[in-house]
């Protein structure tokens, strides 16, 4: 039976030791949010957004604007944020609605106060290896396997899914750590065949039921990113947790899991942008 990886009560303690770290500076870090339309998922993510930075001694700009908000407007915004110093981190919720040029958004946030790491020079950096912040869901899986004492080196990692914001972030990560990296997508021709060869497998497609048991290697640890509403209305992972936790060494729960970790991280990484531009202010 698979140990449990507990992202909730890790992430709790992530953001502890935000909270402490972020008390001790001379001045509280700061985190804008932009919010373009009224998506509900958006909008909830937005609220935890800023429970969390409750949470963390992190101060929280909500800046929340119409569905029909001109991209002209938005950039005018994100601009005003880049100059604001109380400003340390900015965070635009995706998606945008589709008349705003979302990869021109993305751009325009200053890489320093990028607290997602998507943009570009973020992203050379994370190719390079030495980025200030990772992007928080993978960064967040990876904690979470340091935290459990699950080996990455020497390892073959299996990463389902190669998004920008989640897959080939987590790829990079591993084979930072020097784990040996297979990356599949839905053209890859035999997925179980690559998943059983898996000390590490991480599933990011947002697909229910995409990972059975008989995919999975005896003792592999088992990360679920994704969250997907079931046929009950619950939500799940791509993962049958149920029948995966008997044959698995190390599990992901989906809520619970992976979810919490992305959240925590986002606070840490607002922290370490204001701890750098604090110190750069000396
Ligand atoms: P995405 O942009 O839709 O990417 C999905 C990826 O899955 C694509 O690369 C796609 O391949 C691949 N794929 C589709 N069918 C496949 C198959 N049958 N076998 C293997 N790969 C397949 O999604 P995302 O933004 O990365 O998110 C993935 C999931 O993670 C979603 O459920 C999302 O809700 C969840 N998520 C969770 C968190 C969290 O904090 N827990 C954060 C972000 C995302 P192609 O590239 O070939 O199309």
């Amino acid at each position: 039976m698979a140990v449990i990886l507990d992202g909730k009560a890790l992430a709790k303690t992530i953001r502890q030791q935000v909270a402490a770290e972020a008390a001790a500076l001379p001045r509280r870090p700061g985190l804008a949010v932009i919010l373009v339309g009224e998506d509900p998922a958006s909008q909830l993510y937005v609220r935890n957004k800023e429970k969390d930075c409750q949470q963390c001694n992190i101060q929280s700009f909500e800046h929340k604007l119409p569905a029909d908000t001109t991209e002209e407007t938005l950039l005018t915004l994100i601009a005003q944020l880049n100059n604001d110093p109380a400003v340390d981190g900015i965070l635009v919720q995706l998606p945008v609605p589709p008349h705003i040029h979302e990869k021109r958004i993305l751009r325009a946030i200053c890489p320093d106060k990028d607290a997602d790491a998507f943009h570009p020079e973020n992203v050379g950096e994370m190719v390079t290896g030495n980025p200030v912040v990772w992007p928080c869901t993978p960064f967040g899986v990876m904690e979470l396997l340091r935290a459990y004492h699950i080996p990455v080196a020497g390892k073959h990692c299996v990463v389902l899914g190669r998004s920008n914001i989640v897959g080939k972030p987590m790829a990079l990560l591993l084979l930072r750590d020097n784990g040996t990296v297979t990356v599949c997508h839905s053209g890859t021709g035999d997925l179980a065949a690559e998943t059983r060869r898996a000390d590490i497998l991480v599933s990011a497609v947002g697909k229910v039921g995409l990972v059975s048991a008989d995919m999975v290697k005896e003792g592999a640890a088992v990360i679920d990113v994704a969250m997907n509403r079931g046929p009950d209305g619950n939500f799940c992972g791509d993962v049958d947790f149920a029948a995966v936790k008997q044959k698995a060494g190390w599990i992901t729960p989906v809520p619970g899991g992976v979810g919490p970790m992305t959240r925590a991280i986002l606070m840490r990484n607002v922290l370490a942008a204001s701890k750098a531009r604090q110190r750069l202010k000396k």
